[in-house]
């Protein structure tokens, strides 16, 4: 099925991601409809039309349903009877079972060994007794994250061999959890690529991502990796794709390990901070594949012109925008929030460098 422009795209979700997405969106001739949960959201500032409502209001969902073509979402934890319900009216992708698989660390762990993906060790911990034995097997240290809503590392707590496990278990949440062995890496990369429904694929080269606060802080583009790690990154992030038969926009954190393997740590189905760079440094960005992709158009060169380095601006770092102006090297980036919390991803800067 292919929509041409001018059909009308749905985005759950009103951040930076689906500003990005609505604005490639609208350089391709297509309308945009965001559903946020606050006025005046990043995406719903750009986007043609926006409802701004909770995800549990069914009557704004079925509006929402009813006023666009075809539907993607721009972050994970959209509750999913929300998804389910607009896919009960229009075409949604990725599909709301990769939504499900993703939002739950546990699924997405046991999904990938099933395919035979590698990652770190891990158990599922319902209670502190379970954090306990699990501590004793996997050995420390080890994180104890939750299973749900956790993103840029809240609900993460490391067990060493001095935590009590009662007092872990509350700081993470007091919910199911899921404990991973500590993982010594290297490095941290990520994959992203875009996969259209005739299966075709188109994929970016890893990139290297470091993280301040458990937040992503700066993205290398591409990564420094033997070209063997490279080429098996890639071919991991593809391996998945095909497994979770995703349309759309599909990002794959990894660990390299001291050794050099790959440990998968998180799957994002959309476009992805670590994609950002591609914006001004690709072809086609990711948030154009995304809209290819999800509208059976035929995916865009991943060609690079440039390599690239890009910086968030988080939280205060947003008030350095001006003189990044007069950097002919950096393109800066804002997403329109007005207020200013530490932690939030304000706005970001790539730097272009000659292409290695
Ligand atoms: P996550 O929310 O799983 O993406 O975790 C956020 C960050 O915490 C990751 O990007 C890593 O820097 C770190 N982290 C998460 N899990 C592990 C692990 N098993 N071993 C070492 N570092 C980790």
């Amino acid at each position: 099925m292919m929509l041409p422009p001018g059909s009308t795209i749905g985005i759950l979700g009103g951040g930076q991601l689906g500003r990005m997405t609505a604005m490639a969106a609208a350089r391709l001739g297509y309308r945009t409809h965001v559903f946020a949960t606050e006025p005046d959201a990043p995406a719903a500032q750009v986007a043609g039309a926006a409802t701004i409502a909770p995800f549990g209001d069914a009557a704004a969902v079925a509006r929402f349903a009813a006023a666009i073509d075809v539907a993607t979402f721009e972050f994970e934890n959209i509750p999913s009877a929300a998804v389910r319900q607009v896919a009960a009216e229009r075409p949604v992708s990725p599909r709301p079972e990769i939504l499900e698989i993703t939002q739950d660390r546990l699924r997405e762990k046991n999904f990938l060994r099933e395919i035979g993906v590698a990652t770190t060790d891990y158990r599922e911990i319902a209670d502190p007794g379970a954090l306990a034995e699990a501590a004793r097997e996997l050995g420390v240290a080890a994180i104890l994250k939750t299973v749900r809503l956790g993103y840029d590392g809240k609900g993460q707590v490391l067990v060493t061999a001095e935590t009590e496990t009662e007092e872990a278990w509350r700081q993470m949440g007091g919910t199911l959890g899921i404990l991973e062995c500590f993982v010594d890496f290297r490095c941290e990369i990520s994959v992203v690529l875009a996969r259209a429904a005739d299966g075709a694929v188109a994929v970016y080269p890893p990139a290297e991502n470091r993280h301040v606060n458990h937040i992503l802080d700066t993205t290398i583009a591409p990564a420094n990796l033997p070209s063997e790690t490279a080429a098996e990154a890639e071919a991991i992030a593809r391996q998945i794709a095909e497994r979770l038969d995703l349309v759309g926009v599909l990002a794959v954190e990894m660990f390299v390990t001291k050794a050099g393997a790959l440990l998968v740590n998180e799957l994002a189905p959309r476009p992805h901070n670590s994609g950002h760079w591609t914006i001004d440094a690709c072809l086609t960005s990711q948030f154009e594949q995304l809209v290819r992709a999800i509208c059976g158009l035929p995916l865009g060169s991943t060609e690079r012109h440039a390599d690239a380095v890009m910086n968030n601006l988080i939280g205060h770092d947003v008030e350095r925008w001006r003189e990044t102006l007069d950097d002919p090297q950096a393109k800066l980036h804002l997403y329109g929030k007005t207020r200013v919390r530490p932690g939030r991803k304000m706005g970001h800067i790539t730097r272009l460098l000659p292409r290695s």
